[in-house]
């Protein structure tokens, strides 16, 4: 198997994932002999804020991001049964679990296991879509996002809601201790309703 087959999986992988998840693909491309950098995916927007968004926005854009960085290791596992050359798809990853941690107080151990299982079913539920892209690509070394989204039209958007509601979970649990903490250092009773005279 040549390095290039296993990237064009890869980065196929990440397309496939990255349309799944209601995104652009701009275009996707192999660039062979750098093996630090075998190829790449580019969605439409590049960029995403988390900031000002509430937790079930927050859970769902998380889930979703998370999900593209995973797709192309998993792609190559999935093809291959081992993947290598992944370490800033592991680097954005961590970014974004990090994140939720932060906004939504949700330990990455508790969900993002949920999504590689999510991410994983999905590839393995579209293999057909994957190898055509992944051909595609090792033809044509580089396809836009018309193309792209030619191959994948017939896939359906992909099903994260295991991981969201884990995430949704664990912020409302942090919420409610917020409360009760609050509640705590003002004397007053967190539950129950308040006692009438
Ligand atoms: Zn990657």
């Amino acid at each position: 198997m040549s390095a290039d087959v296993a990237a064009a999986y890869h980065e196929a992988g990440h397309a496939l994932v990255g349309a799944g998840t209601g995104r652009r693909v701009h275009h996707i491309t192999l660039k062979p002999g750098d093996p630090r950098h075998r190829g790449e995916c580019v969605l439409e927007p590049a960029a995403i804020d988390l900031t000002p968004v509430t937790p079930a926005e927050a859970a769902e854009i998380t889930a979703r991001q998370v999900a593209f960085s995973l797709a192309g290791e998993l792609a190559e596992r999935l093809r291959f049964g081992f993947a290598g050359g992944y370490e800033r798809d592991r680097c954005d990853a961590d970014e974004w679990t990090g994140r939720a941690e932060d906004f939504l107080g949700a330990p990455p151990h508790r969900w993002a296991g949920l999504v590689r299982e999510s991410v994983t079913g999905y590839l393995s539920d579209h293999l057909p879509a994957l190898r055509r892209l992944a051909n595609e690509l090792l033809k044509q070394n580089e396809l836009d996002g018309r193309q792209v989204h030619q191959i994948v039209a017939e896939a359906e958007p992909i099903d994260l809601s295991a991981a969201q509601n884990a995430l949704i979970w664990w912020s409302l649990r942090e919420r409610s201790r917020a409360t009760a903490r609050a509640a705590r250092a003002t004397g007053a009773v967190a539950l129950g309703p308040a006692p009438t005279t």
